[in-house]
């Protein structure tokens, strides 16, 4: 500042020559500044002397300035401004980061309304707040005791994140230590309609408001490797993609294939499995037979696949897996009496399907696991063209996580790695309760804290059955997750399904 201070001191904006870059800098500096300095005053001055020599502004140039006059104890109002109006008068897009500052300031002065005027324009220009922004419109909110604010940001927030930040677990912790937060919340509600809720929604949370009213009991506790939380010793949910997405996904995947493969072929086979929903898990016949087969007299190994549908049935008590093999594959395993006395036990237990002629049954065992809901054994990390073609959509990572199941070998013997049994996200429980994971940087799932939020002194709760969380997986009892974190009843033995859809 002291060299610019010298250099307008001495010449006039006509014969001072900075580049838009040059203010830009100057801005970026000062918004790094510490506030102790009042950069504000400087950044003002800079930018009118840009705006006098006719350097354009940038959507750097208002944000670096809407950044320190936001750092300015009374220039929120002035920072919002700037922002608010770059593209009416500059012309000029608005970031995230354009917002960003102007949040943090409101938070600070603690003012509601402004703050979620914020949102709203954020809303207006398509920009999604991410946590900082929803850490600082969460504790405006909680700060102001506006629960059904503070409810909607735990749900914008849990969709944002996977685990949050300590800042943002302190804010948490602000709110539920509150008064009103322990005000907030209905004292009777149809049970039915949040477990339905629950499912619809992947098994994470219902989103139905606050349950239950009276004082929260906020705690710091870790979560055993089967789910089981320290505090309330509810069991966390494995969260899948919700009903919804799931129709979608399916919807895409068959829409893709029908494009790409033969019409008729693809239909008959979407037929086929709306006849044959009984399976509980996908095969991928190829990924299993070619696993680690580049050896000399690797070729396809039967074994393999028979080794994991041996697993399978064991888990699953007898019950068969669908093996998807193509159907050149199968004509030439037939050829071999062994082979083809395994392959008609197969076929005759309905666990193979053979993907016909020119076809790429990554679509069949992808379309099938889907549209099952089900568990998919492979170890294709689904990252060639395929599934680029769906790279659009932003659940198949979850879904992958939550369905696909990795395999090995041991001495023969199949080795079947599950999908983990609970999801490391925001979880709200049926009966209310909310986990809330904060960032662990080791890596180590078992080191990891979470916030275990439930109301204080509960006794009783209204009686409920167990259900199935509504996520597809038909893990054992020991592994299958309850879905809405609700306290272990009497009833543990009784099998979960887990899978999505009537059992009637
Ligand atoms: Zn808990």
């Amino acid at each position: 500042m002291a060299a610019f201070d010298a250099a307008v001191s001495v010449a006039g904006p006509d014969d001072l020559r900075l580049a838009a870059h040059q203010y830009n800098q100057l801005l970026h500096l000062l918004a790094s500044a510490d506030r102790a300095s009042f950069p504000a005053a400087a950044a003002r001055r800079v930018f009118a002397h840009m705006l006098e020599a006719g350097a354009a502004p940038s959507e750097a140039t208002i944000t670096s300035l809407a950044r320190v006059v936001a750092s300015d104890p009374d220039g929120a109002d002035e920072a919002f401004q700037l922002v608010a109006t770059m593209h009416s008068t500059y012309g000029l897009a608005p970031r995230l980061r354009s917002y960003s500052p102007v949040l943090s300031a409101f938070r600070h002065t603690g003012d509601p309304s402004k703050a979620y005027a914020v949102e709203a324009h954020m809303a207006a220009s398509a920009i999604t707040p991410e946590e900082p922004e929803l850490a600082a419109l969460l504790e405006v909110s909680a700060k102001a005791g506006d629960a059904d604010k503070v409810y909607e940001y735990m749900h914008k927030l849990r969709r944002a994140v996977g685990c949050v930040t300590n800042d943002t677990a302190e804010a948490l912790e602000g709110w539920f230590r509150s008064e009103t937060a322990g005000l907030a919340g209905k004292a009777e509600w149809d049970a039915r309609q949040v477990k339905d809720a629950v499912v619809a929604n992947g098994g994470g949370c219902h989103q139905l408001g606050w349950l239950r009213s009276g004082p929260w009991m906020v705690r710091r506790v870790k979560v055993g490797a089967d789910g089981g939380c320290g505090g309330c010793g509810c069991r966390l949910a494995s969260v899948d993609i919700d009903m919804e997405e799931t129709h979608t996904f399916a919807d895409s995947v068959s829409g893709l294939a029908l494009e790409r493969e033969t019409k008729a072929n693809f239909s008959q086979f979407q037929e086929w499995l709306e006849a044959n929903k009984q399976y509980e898990a996908i095969v991928d016949g190829a990924n299993i037979a070619l696993y680690q087969q580049n050896f000399a007299e690797g070729g396809f190994s039967l074994v393999q696949l028979d080794a994991v549908v041996t697993e399978l049935r064991d888990r699953y008590n007898g019950k068969w897996p669908l093996v998807i093999l193509h159907n050149k594959r199968v004509a030439k395993l037939m050829e071999n009496s062994n082979n083809r006395h395994l392959i008609e036990t197969w076929r005759a237990n309905g666990a193979l399907y053979t993907s016909p002629s020119g076809s790429n049954d990554d679509w069949y065992w992808l379309y099938a696991a889907i549209g099952l809901n089900c568990l998919l054994v492979t170890n294709d990390e689904m990252r060639d063209h395929i599934f680029e073609l769906l790279g659009s959509s932003s659940f198949f990572y979850k879904w992958k996580q939550r369905h696909r199941v990795k395999y090995t070998f041991n001495k023969g013997k199949a080795v079947l790695i599950m999908p983990p049994p609970y999801s490391s996200e925001i979880q709200e429980s049926e009966t209310g309760s909310w986990h809330v994971p904060i960032e662990e940087k080791s890596g180590d799932e078992r080191a990891r804290t979470w916030l275990c939020i439930d109301r204080a002194g509960v006794t009783k709760r209204p009686h409920e059955s167990r259900i199935a969380n509504g996520v597809a997986q038909g893990l054992t009892p020991s592994e299958a997750s309850n879905g809405a974190g609700q306290r272990q009843p009497e009833d543990q033995a009784a099998p979960v399904t887990g899978k999505r859809k009537d059992r009637d």
